[in-house]
């Protein structure tokens, strides 16, 4: 048997196929530009551990149901699923899960009822991530579909953590507090992080830093998230690519005021024309780090800003937790920049973070890296994240099988 995970965005609709019960992958693929005049797909299907073998299409794919059914004839077509006779569950990626799941879920009405009151909070991904698991029900109502939450790993934050200084009014009538996101992400690298360090996660005090297009960072204590960066929305928090993180919110006002710039334009320019983008005109850290390299003053401050910022989260989630056991690098970024990493841990040796530079510098390697250096009191740890498998396994658990 097997078990599908996909995710659903506003224009894409990502997949991937895995097997039961070892989670191996045997394929993935994408369909782009849904709903544009020229759409692509493509699918990858591993054979073997050596062998791939990549479909690709170019077609107009007008919605999701027909991004669904392209996705289930390419499945076919490669020949890793003949029917859904062979699937043994879906599991869908859901972006906000507000306060109401803390867990994975089964879907049934109940379930998509909620998370269609939960749009207002999460109105560009909700209704995509809704879409998806509508359009898989009717295409396959037989068989068991599963929501997975971004926000359901930081729903263990105490309410200290997670309620804003507003009036507390807005929390009660409007759900207006911190919920963080990339929490599938977290949580899958600080269970890996324990594994590898041979200790249970319950006893273990770690630093999650998925750094990516979007960024965030967690404390974790325990396993259970008590702080994370991004807050309401994923705006809060680190700087990323075309986010702004944590700014002054007066200066909205200030921009309304003085030049006249509408709610539209606002949310725009702090979601779409920030972050890294804002700064020096580029959102591809690849591109900034070279640049900064050549002398390029406006990339040279982003990749400062960007790494002083997570310098900053770092300490405050030290006070967090007290003491850390561990710091994990995880996402695009996290898990190949070396100048990132060695910028964002720099300075830190008085407080028992100690990177080593040349274990730091080690391209290339798969797999989990340790690049603390040998007197580091808290360990620093390179782990790959993989949302899609550890969306597959919490499917897994929720169907009970395996
Ligand atoms: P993600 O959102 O996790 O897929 O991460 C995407 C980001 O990772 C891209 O915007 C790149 O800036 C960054 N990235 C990927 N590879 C590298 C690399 N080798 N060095 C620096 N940044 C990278």
């Amino acid at each position: 048997m097997k078990i599908l995970v996909i995710n659903s965005g506003s224009s894409s609709l990502k997949f991937q196929l895995f097997a039961v019960p070892d989670l191996s992958v045997i394929a993935s693929g994408l369909v782009e530009e849904i709903g544009e005049k020229q759409g692509a797909a493509q699918i990858t299907a591993f054979v073997s551990d050596h062998g791939e073998n990549t479909l690709k299409r170019n077609e107009q794919v007008s919605d999701h149901r027909q991004a669904i059914e392209l996705m289930s004839q390419l499945l076919r077509e490669s020949g890793v699923l003949a029917g859904s006779s062979q699937l043994a569950a879906i599991g869908h990626r859901v972006v906000h899960g507000g306060e109401e799941f803390y867990e994975p879920v089964r879907i049934d009405k109940a379930v998509i009822d909620a998370i269609e009151r939960l749009v207002p909070l999460a109105p560009l991904h909700n209704p995509a991530n809704l879409t998806g698991i509508r359009v898989a029900m009717e295409h396959v109502p037989d068989i068991p579909q599963v929501a997975v939450f971004d926000t359901a790993f930081h729903q263990t934050m105490p309410e200290h953590s997670y309620m804003y200084a507003l009036p507390h009014e807005l929390y009660d009538t409007m759900y207006v507090r911190r919920y963080g996101f990339h929490g599938t992400s977290h949580g899958y690298v600080a269970a890996r992080a324990a594994e590898h360090l041979g200790r249970h996660i319950e006893e273990l005090k770690i630093i999650t830093l998925h750094l990516g297009n979007g960024a965030s960072a967690a404390a974790i204590s325990g396993g259970r998230s008590v702080d994370t960066s991004m807050g309401f929305t994923p705006l809060e928090g680190l700087i990323m690519g075309t986010r702004s993180g944590d700014f002054d919110p007066a200066i909205l006002f200030y921009l309304g005021r003085e030049r006249g710039m509408d709610m539209d334009a606002l949310d725009r320019m702090v979601n779409k024309d920030s972050g890294l983008k804002g700064i020096c005109g580029e959102n591809d850290m690849r591109t900034i780090t070279e640049a900064a390299a050549r002398g390029d003053k406006l990339a040279g401050l982003a990749l400062d800003m960007f790494c002083y910022r997570i310098k900053k989260y770092i300490g405050a989630y030290m006070a967090v937790l007290g003491t850390v056991d561990c710091i994990v690098f995880t996402g695009g970024i996290g898990e190949n920049s070396a100048v990132v990493r060695e910028k964002a841990c720099e300075g830190l040796a008085g407080l028992g973070v100690c990177l080593d530079a040349a274990k730091n510098s080690r391209s290339g390697k798969k797999g989990i890296m340790e690049i603390h250096a040998d007197g580091s009191t808290t360990r620093i740890l390179v782990v790959p994240t993989d949302e899609e498998l550890e969306i597959a396994r919490q499917t897994m658990a929720v169907c009970g099988l395996g």
